[in-house]
């Protein structure tokens, strides 16, 4: 049976080493959060909307800028749809 004393040092230790973990964690919090702000930034650099686009021919729908190409005969042109995850990654970096 531990004392009242006892019970405290107990106390403290657990309260030193929460207080640790809580740290480290948000070091890795942080260390995340650079990543994935870095990662967004490539997406976008290397994402092209499709705001350029010109017909070729009688059944194709060009991106001017990257290339992409679609078929009248396979839905033609769809436009750039950014995906969930994107924007719930922006949401937690507050961007
Ligand atoms: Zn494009």
């Amino acid at each position: 049976m531990s004392n009242i004393y006892n019970q405290v040092q107990d106390l403290d230790s657990e309260l030193t080493y929460v207080t640790k973990r809580n740290a480290d964690l948000k070091a890795r919090v942080a260390l995340l959060e650079n990543a994935l702000r870095q990662c967004l930034r490539e997406i976008d650099k290397n994402t092209c909307q499709h705001e350029d686009v010109c017909r070729a021919g009688t059944i194709w729908t060009i991106c001017s800028q990257c290339g992409a190409k679609w078929d009248d005969g396979d839905g033609g042109f769809r436009p750039h749809d950014t995906p969930q995850w994107l924007y719930d990654a922006w949401d937690i970096l507050g961007d």
